[in-house]
């Protein structure tokens, strides 16, 4: 059988099945789990299908083949804390305990959300403000209450790079810190504020009562 035609027929079972095993797939087309592992690599790039752990499992909400970025995108909701839809630079992104992913539209609410659900939290990203690269929050180099806020206020913004922070900081004010600076940054801002709803979102979205 061709890579072609292997790589058809596995989306078709796919399609029926909804998930398939390494083995299994290892067993029907009598080839290598090398073959496969690269067949799934190669399918999940052009977005036909999902790599889930020991196997492959089919894209739901008709996202199945072509580009559906957008889709993707919006399938992954929006901002756990205030619902704004988040957008690719400020992006903050959650992974439960449980493995149930969540996103924030910015390390702002990324932080809030650190603050409300502590130890569920398995895992965290957050994304460069300049580069636009992903890395792991608790490794990141906060700029805090900057001026500027191109999201949630007070501003939060991450940098993956010391040096780059230290510039940016220079140049549009704020605090430098870590990871857990961000936390009681967030901690004394909030107890600041009187408890009704979310104060950081106000003066950008509307309260909900109101909608
Ligand atoms: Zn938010
Ligand atoms: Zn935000």
């Amino acid at each position: 059988m061709k890579p072609t035609e292997r790589r058809k027929q596995l989306l078709e079972w796919l399609e029926k099945e909804g998930t398939l095993s390494l083995a299994e797939m290892v067993t029907r087309f009598g080839v290598t789990k090398m073959t496969i592992h690269r067949d799934l690599g190669l399918l999940e790039r052009r977005q036909a299908l999902k790599r889930i752990h020991g196997g492959a499992a089919r894209l739901e909400n008709g996202a199945q083949r072509g580009d559906n970025h957008k889709q993707i995108a919006s399938a992954q909701g929006n901002c756990l804390i205030c619902y704004r839809p988040p957008t690719q630079q400020l992006l903050y992104t959650i992974t439960k305990n449980n493995g149930e992913q969540q996103v924030a539209c910015c390390p702002h609410c990324g932080i809030s959300a650190q603050l409300m659900m502590g130890d569920q939290i398995a895992m965290a990203l957050t994304t460069d403000f300049l580069s636009g690269r992903l890395h792991a929050a608790q490794h990141s180099f906060f700029v805090l209450g900057s001026v500027v806020v191109p999201c949630c206020k007070p501003s939060i913004l991450t940098f993956s790079e010391a040096e780059v922070s230290e510039r940016f900081q220079k140049g549009f004010g704020g605090t430098l810190g870590r990871f857990e600076d961000a936390i009681e940054f967030l901690r004394k801002d909030m107890s600041i504020h009187d408890s009704e709803g979310c104060p950081h979102c106000s003066g950008h979205a509307a309260p909900l009562g109101t909608i």
